[in-house]
């Protein structure tokens, strides 16, 4: 791997310091400083929470102070590591998946079915309803044209209209609207139409309506029969996130499946359309795409604001102040980290994922290990329990790897586990304290426990049944050399099928098959390897 030369972007700061429990207490106060002079406040408003602890702050205050601070931490710490532009970048991007996607789903495509409810889709003019959509399209939205990510193109369209369309009905009924300049926006699409040669025709009567809402009535028209259409194509209703919506859940059919007639029994089979084959051992689940995992985001409603964020602290039933069992019988307790799922998938909608990564690392710092495929407590106690829930374990995951895949990510990842601002009971590690403990077990309770200790100021001795593998010298650093920065995670990642069995990880080794990333288990080895008070036996 390249020796990597790492020149923190934070000036008195060198790589070692990350390492060093006073110079992390050092970094801690110019990151408070950084906060005070932008939003003092604020500044003053987290500092007594550190210093009460939470006491007597409502849970929601506690909440938002979090949801407030962790773009500060997202932001110091991408100034730290020299990777502020492509944490902007991630952010760019996932806001304009919910100004363009999202916002056309919940604007234009939400209520079709209501719109459209007396029509007979089967008797419209598909060929009439695709060419006015296009055409509306090349005139008004030529940049979204040349679009290539074809939903993308139509979502700009969808979303630019439906607002439009949103705001006219809020002053009809003589709401407030914050969109500013609507009638400006609708005189330049007016415009537009009329200077196009076959838009100024085809729209001749759309163009002639004179009140704003009634124009915007008009192009709305247009998006929604197309979308309505595209609703009914399977190549695009069915697989157009902007055409997802949660489907109603049947705790009796859960999962689905065929029946299959074997002669003299039948049998239940996965659905064909799921199976994938596996082919050798490589990882057989990618997990969600990027637009995937942010449909999840959109579904939450962000409870936390309402102290009923149940995917973290469970489903109280209000009688007997008991958790709810669900009709499956599975205690619906929420995330037994009562990790602050909410509040990160908030900060992930505004594109920040290094902060909302410090928000899973108060709870979670041994996140890697958790999340897709390993839990799920999470997603029983949402707060959707007759429709799907959130899938929160693929955001908690996606949010882990933007990071991880980033510039210098596991760097980032590993300073979080031993500095994080927004963890007030423990914002840096503690020095070496002399006392020496015992870990039996590297499984998952094993790794955090051994986490936790190290965090406290303990050395750790971790011993495990199985071989455990040593990982190279330049990668964990020695008594007296520093590990090499990790630049590019790639460097670390291995393909499942090339792997060979590090024996870190216990149950999370030995007991998942393929379908679980285990690199995610070298993340939290390699942690740990490099905390100088660590030693793992095995
Ligand atoms: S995941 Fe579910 S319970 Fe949790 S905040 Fe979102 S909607 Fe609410």
């Amino acid at each position: 791997m390249e020796q990597n030369a790492l020149t923190l972007g934070i000036s008195g700061f060198s790589y070692p310091d990350l390492y060093d429990s006073s110079r992390l207490k050092d970094l801690l106060d110019v990151f408070d400083v950084s906060v005070k002079k932008h939003d003092a406040d604020l500044f003053n408003r987290f500092a007594a929470y550190r210093q009460n602890q939470g006491e007597g702050l409502a849970p929601e205050a506690i909440s938002d102070l979090l949801v407030c601070m962790g773009p500060y931490v997202g932001q110091f710490v991408a100034t730290l590591f020299g990777v502020t532009e492509q944490h902007q970048a991630q952010a760019a991007k996932i806001k304009d998946e919910f100004t363009t996607i999202f916002t056309y789903k919940n604007v234009a495509v939400d209520k079709l079915n209501l719109v459209y409810k007396d029509e007979d889709v089967n008797a419209w003019d598909k060929s009439a309803i695709n060419q006015r959509f296009d055409l509306l399209v090349a005139a008004c939205f030529p940049e979204a044209d040349a679009d290539s990510d074809l939903e993308h193109r139509v979502a700009r369209v969808g979303a630019a209209i439906g607002l439009l369309s949103a705001h006219y009905k809020l002053v009809a009924k003589g709401k407030e609207s914050d969109y500013a300049n609507a009638d400006g926006t609708v005189q330049e699409l007016r415009d537009m139409l009329s200077v196009h040669p076959q838009a100024a025709v085809e729209f001749k009567e759309v163009i002639g309506q004179l009140e704003p809402a009634d124009f915007v009535q008009g192009l709305m028209d247009v998006v929604q029969r197309w979308s309505y259409l595209a609703q009914h194509n399977p190549e695009i209703g069915g697989k157009w996130l902007s055409f997802k919506f949660p489907e109603k859940r049947d705790f009796d059919h859960l999962v689905e499946h065929d029946i299959v007639n074997k002669g003299e029994f039948t049998a239940w089979m996965g659905e064909l359309n799921h199976r994938r084959r596996r082919d050798g051992f490589k990882l057989t689940d990618p997990r969600f795409n990027q637009r995937e995992v942010l449909s999840e985001v959109d579904h939450c409603i962000y409870c936390h604001e309402r102290d009923t964020d149940s995917c973290s602290k469970g489903m109280i039933n209000k009688k007997t102040n008991l958790f709810k069992v669900d009709p499956l019988g599975v205690t619906t307790t929420g995330c037994p980290l009562d990790e602050k799922i909410s509040e990160m998938h908030l900060v992930k909608r505004n594109g920040d994922n290094i902060g909302a990564l410090a928000i899973i690392i108060i709870d979670n710092p041994m996140c890697p290990g958790t999340g897709h495929r390993i839990c799920n407590d999470c997603m029983k106690g949402c707060i959707y329990q007759k429709t799907d829930p959130v899938n929160i374990p693929q955001i908690e995951t996606n949010v882990l790897t933007d990071v991880l895949f980033m510039p210098y990510g596991f760097e980032i990842y590993s300073l979080l586990t031993r500095w994080n601002p927004l963890n007030v009971k423990r914002p840096y590690m503690l020095p070496y304290n002399g006392k020496n403990a015992l870990v039996v077990g590297l499984g998952p309770a094993g790794y955090t426990m051994s986490h936790y200790l190290l965090n406290e100021g303990f050395g750790v001795a971790g011993i495990d049944a199985l071989k455990l593998e040593p990982l190279p010298t330049y990668l964990t650093g020695d008594s007296s050399t520093l590990p090499t920065p990790v630049a590019d995670f790639k460097e670390l990642y291995e393909q499942l099928d090339e792997r060979i069995l590090a024996g870190f990880g216990g149950v999370a080794e030995y007991g998942i098959t393929v379908r679980w990333d285990k690199n995610f288990l070298k993340v939290i080895y390699l942690t740990l390897l490099r905390r100088q008070a660590f030693r793992a036996y095995g």
